[in-house]
């Protein structure tokens, strides 16, 4: 054990003087030494990345659509153990209550969520909170990571529930190749800037953000998420696995917040730093989008090497073009693919619970207001 030689000069951080006074600037993270003299927070000084602004303070706003967002996910608020499982329990029992066909989608595509939605958390607290210096996104972002935390719990409830063996599921991102090659794909953009030295404010890093949120807003949770959601609701649909059906029409509420969450903070980062979205980067970017929806046609492939009715690997990999062309667009990049239809229509009733409440005729809780307080 080595003893802290107290006379040692103090080495001058890679990253400069973050935290001294007088360099608010530098404190991204918001853990550094409170400047005492420091001039109020005006809305004008707070910024996407980068800021100078504190950013312990949440007022006063500049963002309201992350402020909004923040709201909506708390007003859907909603937990896994409400969806009742008997009806999905007694056909994964019954011998002939699903093909193996079937099974074998059902559990591969628990299998990619259950791990993926770990793999979004992480990326949150880990990667994108601390270099997102505005404190309104963070404030989503802590909300957001809660939801996943909540999605997280509804794969444990679900392996619980029926039974599953919890080490194949939770294991198929390291043992299903098709699985394992989009997490991969997905990691190498957060393992860059959870590099204790990655800090943003050079071009090259700041663009390494955006491959980050790209990678994982647009991506993970703004496609190969709704590939995912498209398989079990059509299922669902013809009245199977209709609470694991009912649990991700929550996961695709708050799915569609966070998709949206990304898309605006991209934007948002495009509108401040103009600089970084070049030609050459608006090609990487529609590069990315078109190689992840190779990987997931591979999955589809692989997942369903026969298809089922309404459902085969053809109509996911449609799906996906579709769905990559309109991520595009809510990027301002032009369409990787040629013009593409929706196989699945009914995917845009199945995202508004609201309208669409006895979809599958179960309960749905709402919890607009909160419950009062008893105090005796
Ligand atoms: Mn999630
Ligand atoms: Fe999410």
């Amino acid at each position: 054990m080595t003893l802290t030689d107290w006379n040692d000069p103090i080495a001058p951080s890679p990253r400069g003087p973050r935290g001294s006074a007088g360099t608010l600037a530098d404190d991204a993270t918001g853990l550094g030494e409170i400047d005492r003299g420091a001039a109020r927070v005006s809305v004008s000084d707070k910024a996407m990345i980068n800021a100078r602004a504190d950013v312990n303070q949440l007022l006063p706003l500049k963002y309201k659509w992350a402020w909004d967002k923040y709201l909506s996910g708390c007003n859907n608020h909603w937990m896994p153990t409400e969806v009742s499982m008997q009806a999905d329990i007694a056909l994964w029992k019954s011998r002939d209550g699903l093909t193996e066909d079937e099974r074998r989608a059902v559990k591969r595509n628990l299998g990619f969520f259950a791990a993926s939605e770990s793999l979004v958390a992480n990326n949150i607290v880990l990667a994108i909170y601390r270099h997102l210096t505005n404190p309104e996104c963070r404030q989503y972002l802590l909300r957001q990571a809660f939801e996943e935390a909540v999605h997280t719990h509804t794969f444990q409830y679900i392996v619980e529930s029926l039974g599953l063996d919890e080490g194949e599921l939770f294991n198929m991102y390291r043992e299903v190749p098709s699985i394992t090659d989009k997490a991969a794909w997905a990691l190498k953009y957060t393992q860059h800037l959870d590099d204790p030295d990655f800090q943003t404010g050079t071009e090259e890093a700041d663009r390494a953000f955006l491959r980050d949120l790209v990678a994982f807003y647009v991506v993970f949770e703004g496609m190969w998420f709704y590939t995912g959601f498209a398989q079990i609701l059509s299922l669902g649909r013809r009245n199977k696995m209709i609470g694991i059906a009912e649990q991700y029409q929550y996961i695709l509420r708050d799915e569609s917040i966070h998709l949206n969450f990304g898309i605006d903070v991209i934007n948002q980062i495009k509108a401040e730093n103009p600089d970084l979205w070049t030609k050459a980067f608006q090609e990487e970017v529609r590069g990315m989008l078109a190689d992840a929806a190779e990987l997931e046609a591979a999955y589809g492939r692989d997942t369903m090497p026969r298809g089922f009715l309404g459902l085969n690997a053809g109509h996911c990999e449609e799906y996906m073009r579709f769905i990559a062309n309109r991520r595009c667009g809510q990027l301002g990049l032009a369409p990787v693919f040629g013009p593409s239809e929706n196989p699945f229509p009914w995917m845009s009733e199945a995202m508004d619970l609201r309208k669409e409440k006895n979809f599958f005729e179960t309960r749905v809780t709402e919890y607009q207001t909160g419950g009062a307080l008893s105090w005796d």
